[in-house]
């Protein structure tokens, strides 16, 4: 069922959805339903996979020279879709980047996502690999993320690349785009970016999650401003409990977001990450009851493999 199905039929009432990373290569899937079985009792609607693009790594050649290795180390996307709907009969929604896929690439993990019967889909720019600054598509590839959900929703009315192709099968992808209530990090004012945001709804996403936050008040007024610019479309809360004291730094450093500071000032006080997990549990637990009240359809946690947090979250909410 798509994600605008599923909040029409919930009427009213706030879902519970989460999102997590397929495991580094080698390790076995078991991890990921060790992660997702305690959480199934909150009956998600569906369940987020993200995508991890290739990494550049340098390895000492032996003769003075480094030579270059394309890793990914976090493959797996779609089989671990594919294996959440068979397993847990749950929705699985596979991230899609413009970063290292062609127009030909997209298309061709469209198709096997269609063939799966997968057709809820995250379309994302993604970010520049580690090694580089910016952002650089493939040579025929997507620059933005709102040019990937135009190509996903001409197969959704049967237009393939190749326009010779007769009497071609429909997808029914629901697409769904990021936003960033803090204003993504590339952008030069928040104003610049919904505008930008409001492309992608004109293009065909029918829902937004946003990048996670840790005051409602940005949130809320994020909404506010989405809706003056003609923004109708559901904006799905992302939120992620502190669990460490190297978050303090390493949130705002990787997301781009600011931490409030009663959250700083409780997180310091603690005396390790025991006490701080605690303390992460209970600031989103409050902010996940003040988004419930105000009528959000879905609150959309980021697990990060880590499932016992959102757990006490849930329990707590749900
Ligand atoms: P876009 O919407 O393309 O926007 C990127 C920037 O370009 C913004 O600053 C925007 O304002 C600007 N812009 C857009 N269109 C134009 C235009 N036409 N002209 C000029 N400027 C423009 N990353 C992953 O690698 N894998 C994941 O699975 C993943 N999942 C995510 C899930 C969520 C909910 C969120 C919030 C982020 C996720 N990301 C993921 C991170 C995301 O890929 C990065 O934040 C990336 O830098 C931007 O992606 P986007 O889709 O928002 O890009």
């Amino acid at each position: 069922m798509k994600v605008t199905e599923h909040i029409k039929k919930a009427n009213g009432k706030t879902q519970f959805s989460f999102e997590i990373l397929p495991p580094l290569k080698g390790q076995h899937i078991q991890s990921i339903f060790d992660n997702i079985d305690p959480l199934m009792e909150f009956k998600p609607p569906f369940i987020d996979v993200t995508y991890h693009r290739e990494e550049y790594t340098y390895k000492d050649a032996g003769n003075g020279l480094l030579k270059k290795q394309v890793v990914k180390k976090r493959p797996g996307t779609v089989g671990i879709c594919a294996a959440i709907q068979n397993k847990y009969g749950v929705d699985a929604i596979p991230h899609i980047l413009c970063g290292g896929f062609t127009k030909e690439d997209t298309e061709n993990f469209l198709i096997d996502l269609d063939f799966l019967g997968i057709n809820n889909v995250m379309a994302l720019r993604g970010d520049a690999v580690k090694t580089e600054t910016y952002f650089k598509p493939e040579k025929d590839g997507h620059t933005y993320a709102s040019q990937l959900v135009a190509q996903i929703q001409e197969l959704n009315k049967g237009n393939y690349l190749d326009e010779e192709l007769q009497n071609s099968s429909k997808t029914n992808f629901c697409i769904g785009v990021a936003a960033y209530p803090e204003k993504h990090m590339e952008a030069p004012s928040l104003e610049s970016d919904i505008h930008f945001l409001k492309e992608k709804i004109k293009k065909g996403a029918e829902y937004i999650v946003t990048q996670m936050f840790f005051d409602n008040d940005k949130y809320f007024k994020f909404v506010k401003k989405c809706r003056d610019a003609g923004i109708e479309v559901p904006i799905i809360p992302g939120l992620k409990p502190i669990a460490t004291k190297k978050q303090l730094n390493l949130i705002p450093h990787r997301f781009h977001v600011d931490l409030p500071e009663d959250l700083i000032l409780e997180i310091i006080k603690c005396k390790n990450n025991e006490h701080i997990r605690q303390v992460g549990v209970e600031w989103c637990i409050e902010q996940s009851k003040e988004l419930q009240k105000s009528g959000i359809p879905i609150l959309h946690y980021y697990s990060m493999g880590k499932s016992d947090n959102i757990k006490a979250i849930a329990s707590q909410v749900f």
